[in-house]
């Protein structure tokens, strides 16, 4: 019988070395599909990757070796990026909450830019860009007035705690002078994530590169870097279909090609989380015990939600399942409806619900794919204390554990830290 294999290393083995739940990375996937994007668009456009998708610096050296900058969001992502190889001008901040290390640690690291996203950080990073007797350069983040159909998540157009509203920087001319130590460089807008039409990103694009030349000769700054944002999506569930990379390319790279011949010099970035890793990440978890209840049938795993908060359903009401299969028996055909549950103590512990699998037993591995991206780390790993799982990453054939998983110990280990050091005291 046949069993699923990442580059001809059996799950049972991997299972067996590595021990459940943990997230199973494919590196030529993740290679392969960066690779196949890069190459068919238009190479003036740089493909960031947000670290948010997925933090493992393994992923970010793999994704950094095949052509991808870094988009990063917090301190601990800065520096994900820097050990994954990723040189500082190829790293974007971005967030709403940036702290004043975190500013100082981009102007510190002189990275290619802060996208900054309200009136108030401008006036920090100018004022922290001033002690450093220099100017930092600020791409803005703008809530443009347009919103674009097509997305799992509209930004534009709302109230949202995100960037500039259009209007406001319409109305203040005199934003570059106030900031002397600011040198304004950019634009940048990102309309939404889980974007499964061509035309949707195409129109995003349009619209953005619009934008980036009728705001910046307003303002009086000249485009050296336009983020046209991404929010590429991939198919999860049975009504959806992957975008076609040809049909996207087909629509973008004349975008691209026009404001690239407009603005010789100007960089233009594509940020992607989600489509850079979904496909190359499988969750696997262990089948511990199988009972019924009130005639449904319930195989409970040794992880669920706790690791893939993900799997419970995405911006619906109605449950929608991941594709989920049974790794060690992958030819054998569905036979039967299951709900696969996990260890936590709440109802809504269900990563597959009415599932079409075959008869399941203690022991067997339950595998969700598409599950590289917001995975371990937009889930709450550490609600009932079973911690982080493992992560390994395939690569060259060979399978290496690239995030360990946390032990009790380590949970422990945080708390009533009396013994050790105090923390310095922040002014
Ligand atoms: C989350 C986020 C991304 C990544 O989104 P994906 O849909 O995973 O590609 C990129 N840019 C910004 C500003 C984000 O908030």
């Amino acid at each position: 019988m046949s069993e699923f294999t990442v580059q001809g290393n059996g799950i049972t083995e991997l299972a067996a070395e590595f021990g459940t739940p943990m997230y199973l990375y494919d590196g030529d996937e993740l290679a392969g599909g960066l690779t196949a994007l890069r190459e068919r668009l238009h190479p003036a456009l740089e493909v960031f990757f947000s670290l948010k998708a997925n933090p493992n610096v393994a992923i970010c050296r793999l994704l950094h070796e095949n052509g991808a900058r870094a988009e990063v969001s917090s301190m601990a992502e800065l520096l994900t990026a820097r050990r994954a190889g990723v040189g500082p001008r190829d790293i974007l901040f971005l967030g709403p909450g940036k702290s004043r290390a975190e500013i100082e640690a981009c102007l510190d690291e002189d990275i290619c830019a802060i996208i900054c996203e309200s009136f108030p950080e401008l006036a920090v990073i100018d004022e922290l860009a001033a002690r450093r007797g220099r100017a930092a350069r600020v791409v803005l983040r703008v809530n443009p007035n347009f919103s674009v159909k097509g997305s799992g998540l509209t930004m534009g157009g709302k109230p949202r705690q995100f960037g500039f509203d259009e209007d406001q920087l319409l109305a203040d001319p005199e934003l570059a002078a106030r900031h002397p130590h600011v040198r304004l460089m950019g634009v940048q807008v990102y309309m939404g994530t889980r974007i499964l039409s061509e035309d949707s990103v195409a129109e995003n694009t349009r619209q953005i590169l619009e934008l980036a030349d009728r705001l910046t000769a307003h303002l009086g700054f000249a485009p050296e870097l336009v983020d046209v944002g991404g929010g590429l999506g991939v198919a999860y569930f049975d009504n959806e279909s992957d975008l076609d990379v040809d049909v996207l390319t087909g629509l973008v790279n004349p975008l691209i090609d026009d404001f690239a011949a407009r603005h010789p010099g100007t960089r233009l970035v594509m940020e992607l989380g989600r489509f850079l890793t979904a496909n190359a990440g499988t969750y696997v978890t262990r089948v511990q015990y199988v009972k019924t209840s009130h005639g449904e049938r319930f195989a409970v795993a040794d992880g669920g939600t706790n690791h893939h908060m993900a799997a419970v359903g995405i911006g619906s009401f109605v449950k929608r399942n991941f594709p989920i299969r049974v790794l060690d028996r992958w030819d054998e055909p569905a036979s039967e409806t299951w709900n696969i549950t996990g260890p936590l103590c709440t109802p809504n512990d269900v990563i597959g619900k009415k599932v079409e699998l075959p008869p399941l037993r203690a022991g067997d591995l339950i595998g969700v794919l598409r599950s590289g991206a917001y995975g371990p780390s937009a889930s709450p790993v550490l609600f009932l204390s079973h911690g982080h799982p493992a992560e390994v990453l395939v690569h060259d054939g060979r399978a290496r554990l690239v995030r360990r998983r946390d032990e009790p110990a380590d949970l422990l280990r945080a708390q009533e830290p009396e013994d050790a050091p105090a923390e310095p005291v922040r002014s």
